[in-house]
């Protein structure tokens, strides 16, 4: 019933949804979640090659101000329901020594909803749009069970990630769902020291674009 509620709700802004039990919420009281994840335009990814550009960097922006704005508005529908709700920004850091840590694993909640699995590339992929995706989660102690089953690992012997990043990065192996598969500081600072006139770094795209679950059409 609230997941059906919510759903309706947040599928006019966003591609998927999806909900769980998430043991590892930061906030104890809130031990269960709601994913939401927004489709990136096929045209825009498309405008990259080998390199990052301006548009896919702006196009990234914009998508997680969305996910950002729905994530807050079904905050506000969680609290009007009588529960508590704290809506976790797509782009987040700690700070620090933790800066390329999150708040939240948007992608663990991702897996956990049945939303799709954690490839070699370190990036979600999803049955329905590949990797071409960003996410937002919500805690609440609303209780909400996850309406998906959950996806296995579908990478298989495929290495192309690893071999298209231009950083090195992506180790090419598969974690468990909450290990590392890639460097995420390599990553920045291969963006920073390369491509400092488009935006800051982790916004190259390049992973995303060659991986074979990402058909674009
Ligand atoms: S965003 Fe670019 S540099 Fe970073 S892991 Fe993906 S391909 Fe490598
Ligand atoms: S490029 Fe291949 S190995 Fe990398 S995430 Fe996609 S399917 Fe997995």
């Amino acid at each position: 019933m609230n997941e059906q509620a919510l759903s309706s709700l947040a599928l006019k802004d966003v591609s998927l949804i999806g909900f769980c039990k998430y043991d590892a919420s930061p906030i104890a009281s809130l031990p269960y979640a709601v994913s939401i994840a927004l489709k990136l335009s096929d045209a825009v990814l498309s405008t990259i090659a080998d390199e990052p550009t301006p548009m896919y960097f702006q196009h990234y922006r914009t998508a997680n101000a969305i996910l950002d704005a729905t994530a807050f508005q079904l905050a506000r529908e969680i609290e009007m329901l009588g529960y508590n709700a704290f809506p976790v920004a797509a782009s987040q850091s700690l700070g620090g020594e933790k800066r390329y840590e999150g708040f939240v694993a948007h992608k663990t909640v991702a897996v956990l909803s049945g939303l799709g699995y954690v490839g070699k590339s370190g990036l979600l992929l999803t049955r329905e749009y590949g990797s071409k995706v960003r996410f937002a989660t919500v805690l609440t102690d609303m209780p909400v069970e996850r309406q998906r089953p959950l996806i296995e690992n579908g990478c298989g012997s495929c290495t192309i990630c690893k071999d298209a990043c231009p950083a090195g990065a992506i180790y090419g192996e598969l974690p468990g769902l909450n290990g590392r598969n890639f460097d995420a500081e390599l990553c920045s600072r291969y963006m920073k020291e390369h491509f400092q006139g488009i935006g800051r770094g982790s916004v190259c795209g390049i992973c995303i674009k060659v991986c074979p679950k990402n058909k674009l059409r």
